[in-house]
Parts: structure tokens; sequence; C-alpha cells
């Protein structure tokens, strides 16, 4: 059978034309993706591309682990050969490879948003200006789309008061993180380029080695990673980029639509590519996203036919407020569930994250389990930024922020008057502060005590680094331990710290799972793949369930049910796009929204809602007025839905051993034994996963089997 078989004409196009630039310019859900894993599939089997001549972009690391596994299994192992990833995991593969002629040591650290917010409140300080009035934030966020637009230190252009000052802390930031041989996110692009820019022989070797060139979501580019592309294709221009203009909603981070409307100039001679037939959606579903997008002045203009069946019209709900907005959710779930959909082919999205509580919750008390895309996300919970930081010192003792973290937990008898002098000697002496500790013995103005405990600390560390050997798993969970630092925990004997101690668990696992996928031990590596997936896409894969997220993390996704919520003005548009004249890019996003439903579309707003502890009422969303009467229903609450509400506070009385109940994070499991009454009493479940656990009922949020919401 012929692979290409299973593509459209125009998709196979695009496909067959391998020599020169292609552009796939196309609305959402007709198979650009697609087009391009089968692109490169081409490419391997029939046109003899070997797998490490292939470079391929995706926006997410979801998405390069989706197109690595379509990739393998459609050409084997030999994948593995060849690179996909997010830009900035390539550009770090790219700068562990040269980033020594940039002048760092490739040994580098990525710092995440909150170090980097850290170093900057100490340059603000340093300058001794009044962090109130000039808060970190600002400069981080100014500095990032500097770096955005490639501009340095140097180039900035704007020399206005605000605009100088900014400069003198982006030129300090500069040299701080060289100093501490780290980059920061943005620089991992910007250093690519620069080094592809000011190297030739760095840039012929990749031009040389990559032979075809392939980008996702390409309407979402800004300069840097533009320049980034533009290096690595080369002369021989054989780069495949697939994007829509509907769908650019990273405006705000730098993304420049120019770049996919400008690509017959910039890539002489491209073939222009469009596909029209959508395979996601029914027609109704197509048609109300349409409606939408139409409003907006600046687009090419395309519209999408499906040969699906028109389906169910897009179901509209108002509720009195943000909680039965939530009820709502979980009620129409329940019901998909029960007529044969699986968990995780239903989607909430909406706007800003922190909208994502009132589902947690609804989710949780309807005895529905569920994933949080984004939110307060794994690598940023403090026990495992705590663990990270001694495998990052021990992998970089030139990584002073993360050295004062150790420092500081567990204490060890380093007082603040102890750390002041040992980063006094080490920036007169311009040494690391790991360098410093390790000769504090000669140091004057020490106490013995903080003599010693330095001295203790410097050994352990050096221990740690001497562990090269074992298994990564095993080095984390070493350093867990020696550390001290689960001692503490388990000391602590609060449910707390148990949470906290599953979390350093689940890292020790992640590292296992880090090496066995990945094929290496090697420290450096993980700390690169870690400080990635933190800052973009980190998701819960394990165990399935609903998924909860904000609409920009849906982007590329498709679900069979989807539930759009927060439709109000101020909401959905944002109130910032009101004030900003940034509504088309508004737009867009809700097209993007709808356009992740396969089937089932719901829509929601709220009549009143609280946020920021104040309750607005805000009139329902432009964006549903712009879709068609014709292609609405109202949506109603279920008449059992009270009896939810009521059976979420049902427990403390009806619980008994023996009797099955569900646990919002552990699932199903049988009671074993009650202690303690009304309020205190305490409840100790075993799970069929073998774990037997104590909760305070009052707490546990339990669902019996007879209640929760079934059986309307
Ligand atoms: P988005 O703009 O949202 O990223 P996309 O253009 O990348 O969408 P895909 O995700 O590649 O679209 O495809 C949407 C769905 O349609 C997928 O389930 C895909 O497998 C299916 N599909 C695409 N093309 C075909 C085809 N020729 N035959 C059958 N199914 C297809
Ligand atoms: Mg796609």
């Amino acid at each position: 059978m012929n692979l290409l078989d299973e593509l459209n004409e125009p998709q196979r196009q695009a496909c067959l034309q391998t020599d020169g630039p292609v552009l796939v310019l196309a609305g959402a859900g007709s198979g650009k993706t697609r087009t391009l894993a089968y692109r490169i599939a081409y490419l391997i089997h029939q046109k003899g591309v070997h797998p490490s001549e292939i470079l391929a972009f995706t926006f997410t690391n979801k998405a390069a682990r989706e197109m690595k596994n379509r990739i393998d299994s459609l050409v084997g192992p030999d994948s593995r050969f060849m690179w996909v990833g997010t830009f900035h995991s390539v550009a770090v593969r790219i700068l562990r490879e040269n980033i020594d002629r940039l002048g760092y040591d490739d040994r580098f650290v990525v710092y995440d948003t909150d170090d980097t917010k850290s170093l900057i409140r100490d340059i603000v300080r340093e300058l001794r200006w009044d962090e109130k009035e000039w808060p970190a934030g600002l400069f981080q966020t100014t500095i990032s789309r500097a770096k955005n637009r490639f501009l340095s230190p140097s180039e900035w252009e704007d020399h206005s008061f605000y605009g100088e000052r900014v400069q003198e802390v982006y030129s300090r930031y500069q040299k701080r993180l060289k100093a501490l041989n780290a980059l920061d996110f943005d620089d991992l692009i910007f250093q690519s380029v620069l080094l592809l820019q000011d190297h030739a022989e760095v840039r012929s070797r990749y031009q040389a080695r990559f032979k075809h060139v392939l980008v996702d979501e390409y309407q979402d580019t800004n300069l840097a990673q533009y320049r980034l592309v533009r290096h690595l294709v080369g002369e021989r221009g054989n780069l495949c980029a697939v994007g829509d203009d509907d769908q650019s909603i990273y405006g705000w981070r730098g993304a420049d639509m120019r770049n996919i409307l400008e690509f017959q100039r910039d890539y002489a001679g491209a073939a222009i590519v469009r596909l029209e037939q959508n395979y996601r959606s029914t027609q109704v579903i197509l048609d109300a996203a349409n409606a939408v997008v139409r409003n907006n002045r600046e687009r090419l203009g395309k519209d999408l036919w499906t040969d699906k069946e028109p389906g169910q019209s897009v179901r509209l709900y108002r509720a009195p407020d943000e909680e039965s907005e939530a009820w709502y959710a979980a009620e129409v779930i329940h019901e998909a569930i029960r007529q044969g959909k699986r968990l995780s082919d239903c989607a909430v999205l909406y706007r800003t994250n922190a909208q994502s509580r009132a589902f947690e919750m609804a989710m949780s008390r309807a005895g529905i389990s569920y994933r949080l895309v984004g939110g307060k996300r794994f690598y940023e919970r403090k026990e495992v930024k705590d663990v990270m930081a001694y495998l990052r010192v021990v992998f970089n003792p030139a990584d002073d922020l993360s050295l004062l973290r150790v420092i500081n937990y567990p204490r060890r008898g380093i007082g603040d008057v102890a750390q002041r002098r040992l980063r006094e000697y080490a920036s007169a002496q311009q040494i690391p502060l790991a360098e410093a500790l390790a000769r504090a013995d000669r140091i004057e103005g020490l106490s013995a005590q903080a003599r010693r405990a330095s001295s203790e600390l410097s050994e352990l560390l050096r221990r740690f680094e001497e562990s090269a050997g074992q298994s990564l798993a095993e080095r984390v969970r070493n350093i867990a331990e020696v550390s001290g630092i689960m001692l503490l925990l388990r000391q602590e004997r609060t449910r707390e710290a148990d949470d906290r101690l599953e979390n350093i668990g689940e890292l020790i696992s992640e590292a296992k799972r880090f090496e066995e996928e990945q094929g290496t031990a090697d420290l450096g590596e993980f700390l690169g793949w870690v400080a990635l997936v933190s800052d973009w896409d980190e998701t819960n894969e394990d165990g399935g369930g609903v998924w909860l997220m904000t609409v920009h993390s849906a982007k590329g996704l498709e679900f069979p049910l989807v539930i759009v919520a927060g439709l109000e003005e101020g909401v959905f548009p944002h109130s910032r796009s009101l004030n900003e004249g940034t509504v088309e890019e508004e737009r867009r996003l809700m097209y993007v929204a709808l356009t992740r439903a396969q089937d089932e579309l719901y829509l929601t707003y709220a009549e009143t809602r609280t946020m920021l502890g104040r309750t607005n009422a805000n009139p329902m969303s432009r964006f549903i007025r712009e879709i068609p009467d014709s292609l609405l229903s109202m949506g109603e609450r279920l008449a059992a839905a009270d009896r939810a509400t009521a059976a979420m506070s049902h427990h403390i009385d009806g619980l008994a051993p023996g009797q099955r109940v569900r646990h919002p994070r552990f699932g199903w499991g049988t009671i074993v034994a009650l202690r303690g009454e009304g309020d205190d009493t305490e409840v100790t479940i075993a799970f069929p996963g073998g774990g037997v656990r104590a909760f305070m009922a009052k707490y546990a949020q339990l669902v019996g089997e007879e209640s929760g919401l079934s059986g309307a």
C-alpha cells in the first residue's frame, strides 16, 4: 500500500514537493500536522533520506512526543535519529554542541522564570532602586520582548527615562547570566541565532546535516525563531512550513504573522498549498467557527468544508455564576460518559488559568477525574525545586542561585551573616560561591560553626558529584535522602508533607522514565529537559481524565467533546484586549477554541463572576453573538443537578466499612476503617493499586457509588 494513499490530493502535493520551499496554508483540522508527519515518512521511505537528516519543529513538547510516536510507528526505531522538538529543545541541543564559541561553558544551565525573576530582583537591589516602583516582573517581560525581537542590550532603542533603566538592567542581567553560566528561555533561541549568524562553519555544518526542515504552527513564530529557521534552512531551501493565519495567537509574545504572509518573498520559488477539507469537526461546529472568524479584517480569508454529517447544534448555557457554570460542565461530561464517551474525550477550555479552580472543584466533587494542563505545575512545586537545586549545583558548580537555595534548605547552620561573608569573598575573589564554601576555613570573619557547616556542605556536594556512575534515578534519590530533604518531610507528619514526599517520589520516577526514554543518564541532558517541560506544557499524562486547560494550551489538539467556558465580555474577549485594541487576536483564539471540537460543542457563560474577590456582572461575549442563532440551542441543567450539589456534602454520616467510595485523586477504593466522630472522623481507604490511606472525612470529598450524579 502506498503511504500517501491516506492523504487527499493537496496534502499529497505537499509531500511530493520535496525540493525547495513549501508553505501549507490552511484552516483548522484540515490535516496540516498530519501532512507533516506523512511528509517525513515519505522522505525516509520513498526518498531514501536518513532520519538524522530531518529536523522538525513542533509548538509544544506534547506535540513533539505525538509526532515522534507517529513517525515511530511509520518508520520504526531509526526515527530516534531524527530531531523533533520545540524551538527551545532544538536550540538547547545546538547550544550544547557549540556554545563554547560564545564564551559559555557547555555545562550551562537553563534558568526558568522564577530563577530569572530573582536574578533581576538582585540587580534592582544592587542598583538601589525602589523595588515597588521597579518590580522585577516588569523588566522580565520587557527583556523577553527585546530578545524575541532579537535586540541585544546595546541595540535597545528606547531612550526614555524608563527605557534607559530597562537597558541598564538588561545589560547587567546578561552579564550576570553569563557569569553564572546560565541562559534563560529566550536566550536559548537568541544565542542559537547569534551562533549560527556569526559562525559560518557551525552554520554550514547544520545546513549540511539537515537536508529537510519542517515547521508546524508557523504562524506563531517570532522574529528570533524565524531567523533560527532561516539559518538552518540555508540556500537549499528544503523547508516545509504549515500554518493558519486565523490561528495566530501569540502576538503578545512577539509572534509575527508577517512570517507567514511574506513566506513567498523570503523563500524564493515557494509552492503554496491550500487545504480546504476539514476532517475534524461536524458541519455545524465548522459553520460556527467560520462565522466567528469572518468578523476579522486582518486575514487571508478561507472557508472550510467537511463531509461529516451536520451534527447536533452548538449548546449554549447561561449560568447564574461561575460555580454553576462548572457544575453544568460536570453534568455534561457525566452524561457523555453514560453515553459511552471516555473521560479523555472531553475537554473544558477557558481563557485564563485562574478559571480552572471552579472546574477542578466541580469535577472532583462529582467524582470525575481530571487532568489540569498548566496551572501549578509539577516542576514549580517547592519540594521539587529544592531537590532540583542540588542537582543543578552538582552539575554546574558555578550556579550560585541554586547553591543559595541549597544552603538555606534544609537549614544547616550557615546563617545570613555567614552567607553574606561567603558571597563577599566569592565576589572579591571572582570565584563561584561553591568555591568559597570549599575554602571556608581560610575565610576571615566566619564563625567556627559556619566554617564547619560550610566545609560539610562542600564535602557533601563533592560526594554527590562523584556519584556520576549511578543511574539517574539513584542519584536523584540519593540526593533527596542524604541532603536531609526527605527526612525533614517525614518528620513533619502532615498530609501536606506526605504530598510533598510523593512529589519527590514522582521526580525520581521521572528521572527513571527519562533515562529509559532518552537512553542517557546524563545529568545535564536531564536538567535541560526538565527546564523545558516545566515552562511549557507539563501535563499529568498518567491515568485518564477530563482535560482542563486554557485555549492557548489546546492549540493543535482535538477532542470529541469540548466545552468553552467563561464567554463573557472582559473574560473572553479578555479585558486587556479591549483596552489594547487586540480583539482580533482574541477572536482567533475563539476560533482555535471552537475548532478543537469534533462532535459536540458547548459554550457557557456566567451572569455573575467573582474575580479577585469582586463580583461582576459581565455581558455575554460578542463571540457568541457572532454565531448565527440557527446553529445554537439552549442547554439546560438536568433536574438532578442540585442533587449533585447535595451529594458533595453528604458523606460523614453515610460512611461505613466495606463501602466503595471514590476519592478525587486516588479513585475508587474500599473503606477499611473509621475512627473518631462527626467533623473529626478519619476514614481509612484501601485502593486497588495497593495503597492504604487515611483521610479526614470532612475534607476528603468522597463520593459513594449510589450518590454523585448518576441516575437522573
Ligand atoms: P490544527 O490547525 O488544529 O492544528 P491541523 O490542520 O493540523 O489542525 P490535523 O490535526 O493534522 O489538522 O488533522 C485533523 C484531524 O483530521 C486528525 O484527526 C487527522 O488525522 C484527520 N485527517 C486529516 N487529513 C485526513 C485525511 N486525508 N484522511 C483522514 N483523516 C484525516
Ligand atoms: Mg496541527
